[in-house]
């Protein structure tokens, strides 16, 4: 990978015919496409000191591979962002498992067979399952809102149980705000799950860790001849926007410019900031082999934390008498201080004022906007790598 600290004095944009910002996953998929189907040079502008975005994994004092912003599974139903991103890492076998920690009690989420069981009982727990799946069917995903609206006493009962013991908390951590509050489909994300399957992404197709971690795929995916990453430059430094034009280093940019950070940041919040949730992580190494039975607790009902997970579990690293884990705690996103915007905020009046920043753009020429952040979408990795295929491809079709 041709990764260089900063911008060389003597930095020419016009001797790239694409610029890339943010080398995350929605930039490099398409800085690796554009360099491949278009012969384009590719240069790279990413702020941070690292590829990779928020999937960049490291190894800490302990030696320990560890997730700096939250721990990242990746899993997909959608067979061509896997075959893609394939080209440029091999896969463990991993299938992350999730407790919630219920008073002490824990139980799988999603919420399922088991975890019945162990809320209510053998006997009862059974019973009110096979209520379940003579309601729904067996392997189905039931989100906990159409739960809730079911009107029947014992379909009551546990959607009762499992809003006040699983979601309601964790999402008040998590959000700020309780879950008939939000989206629905954030909640969706997690539904309660009628069956046996206890990983976290239950019926996943393909599901699993990049073999030697994020950070090497990453490596793999810009190693070409003609893309540059430059870290440790914000283009807000070089790039701004007039008159439907793309000014890079105060000239005119000829070429594709493609846009992966916040929309409000490019505009200087000029419109009003883009609500997020951030998150401050609590990393802790401990001297043993391993601190929980699983890679993620969920704590649902105690702490002010929303979860611990344990990245051994994870990576499924073999070291003993060291284990590192990490703590979450959720809080609303100062703008403009660079703290990290991790979670949008899925609220109509957010997308509105989201809408009115990317109608600004639409009429900017060859300029595009694309992943998590510059989407304003609660997109997972699968999500991006497709959105930026999408957009490569229409790219590359154009060219
Ligand atoms: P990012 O990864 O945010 O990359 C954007 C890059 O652009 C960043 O590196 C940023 O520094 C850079 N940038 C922004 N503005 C500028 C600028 N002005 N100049 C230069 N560079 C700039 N997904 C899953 O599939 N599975 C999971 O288990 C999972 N866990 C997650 C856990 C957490 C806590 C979070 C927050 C997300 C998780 N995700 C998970 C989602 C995943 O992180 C995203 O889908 C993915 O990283 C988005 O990629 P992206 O390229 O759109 O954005
Ligand atoms: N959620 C919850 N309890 C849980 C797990 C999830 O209340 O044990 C809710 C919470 O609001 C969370 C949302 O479901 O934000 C989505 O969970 P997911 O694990 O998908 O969130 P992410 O991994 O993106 O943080």
């Amino acid at each position: 990978m041709n990764l260089n600290a900063g911008l060389p004095d003597d930095f020419n944009p016009s001797s790239f015919d694409v610029i890339v910002v943010g080398a995350g996953y929605a930039g490099a998929v398409c800085a690796r496409r554009l360099a491949e189907a278009c012969g384009s040079k590719v240069c790279i502008l990413e702020r941070r000191g690292h590829v990779a975005g928020n999937a960049y994994d490291y190894r800490d004092e302990a030696g320990v591979l560890v997730h700096k912003y939250g721990p990242h599974i990746f899993h997909t139903a959608d067979e061509r962002a896997f075959q893609f991103l394939s080209r440029f890492t091999d896969w463990t076998e991993y299938q992350h498992k999730v407790l919630a920690d219920v008073h002490g009690t824990l139980m799988p989420v999603p919420f399922n067979h088991t975890s019945l069981k162990l809320a209510f009982g053998e006997e009862r727990g059974e019973r009110l399952f096979q209520k379940l799946v003579a309601t729904f069917g067996m392997d189905k995903k039931v989100p906990i809102m159409e739960l809730r609206e079911k009107n029947d006493p014992d379909l009551s009962e546990v959607a009762d149980y499992v809003y006040e013991n699983v979601f309601l908390h964790y999402t008040m951590k998590q959000w700020g705000k309780t879950p008939d509050q939000i989206d629905p489909s954030v909640m969706g994300r997690v539904p309660v799950f009628v069956g046996d399957d206890d990983r976290y992404f239950p019926l996943a197709p393909n599901q699993g860790m990049p073999a030697d971690g994020y950070t090497a795929m990453f490596e793999r995916m810009l190693d070409h001849d003609l893309i540059k990453v430059y870290v440790g430059v914000d283009a807000r430094d070089l790039l701004s926007t007039a008159d439907g034009v793309v000014n890079v280093c105060g000239r005119p940019f000829g070429g594709e410019v493609i846009y992966t950070g916040p929309l409000d940041e490019l505009y200087g919040f000029d419109l009003g900031a883009l609500p997020y949730r951030t998150l401050d992580m609590v990393f802790e190494t401990l001297d043993m082999d391993q601190f929980q039975p699983v890679g993620t607790v969920n704590y649902t009902v105690s702490e002010n934390f929303t979860r611990i997970t344990e990245f051994k579990h994870l990576t499924g690293q073999v070291l003993p008498g060291k284990t590192s884990i990490m703590r979450e705690y959720s809080r609303s996103y100062i703008p403009g201080v660079g703290e990290t915007p991790y979670y949008i905020i899925n609220e109509p009046e957010n997308l509105e004022l989201y809408r009115r920043y990317r109608d600004r753009t639409s009429g900017l020429v060859n300029f595009h906007v694309v992943g998590r952040l510059a989407e304003y979408r609660y997109y997972d990795m699968d999500g991006v790598t497709a959105s930026a295929l999408e957009l490569s491809d229409e790219i590359i079709s154009n060219h």
